[in-house]
């Protein structure tokens, strides 16, 4: 049986095994699996299906064989950390095993430190790509980033939040 893999929920690109990463998408091994059942398995994508854990247990068949929401670790944590069943991920095109140098060249999705002691607003990498219509570098991140508080963002939350005071 050869390599296959499945598609993460919230950026598309499949698990994949350390044999085929390089530095850019290292990230992409690490995988969390919801089962049907409601079972969060975490670990390591093994290239044949299975998520092995930091302590070493194999959880078999997480990835691919069966109907699992298949996210990567950092897409998970990116999006919440959701431990409710989304429907099964698509088996991935290419095996998660048979694609060229920059198909999967997608820099680690980050989470903003915020203040744990209040809630807050995360703009999710998820939502970047959606709103540019392609996938964001690490240095075009970088660059929003810098540009968030000149930019016109700080008014309109401004405006939403006064749009509030009177309703
Ligand atoms: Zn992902």
């Amino acid at each position: 049986m050869g390599y296959f893999s499945a598609d993460c929920l919230a950026c598309g690109h499949p698990l994949l095994c350390e044999w085929v990463t390089n530095t850019i998408n290292a990230w992409m091994t690490a995988g969390v699996a919801v089962t049907e059942s409601g079972s969060v398995l975490k670990g390591r994508y093994d290239g044949y299906g299975a998520l092995i854990s930091p302590r070493g247990e194999r959880f078999e068949d997480a990835v691919g064989m069966t109907d699992t929401s298949v996210w990567h670790e950092a897409c998970w944590t990116a999006n919440g950390a959701p431990t409710d069943y989304r429907g099964p991920s698509r088996p991935s095109a290419d095996q998660g095993f048979f694609f060229d140098d920059g198909d999967h060249a997608l820099p680690e999705p980050r989470v903003v430190p915020v203040d744990g002691s209040r809630p807050g607003v995360l703009i999710t990498y998820a939502q970047l790509a959606s709103w540019t219509g392609r996938e964001l570098t690490e240095s075009d991140l970088a660059r929003i980033t810098d540009a968030l508080p000149h930019s016109s963002i700080p008014d309109a939350i401004g405006e939403i939040a006064s749009a509030l005071e009177g309703s």
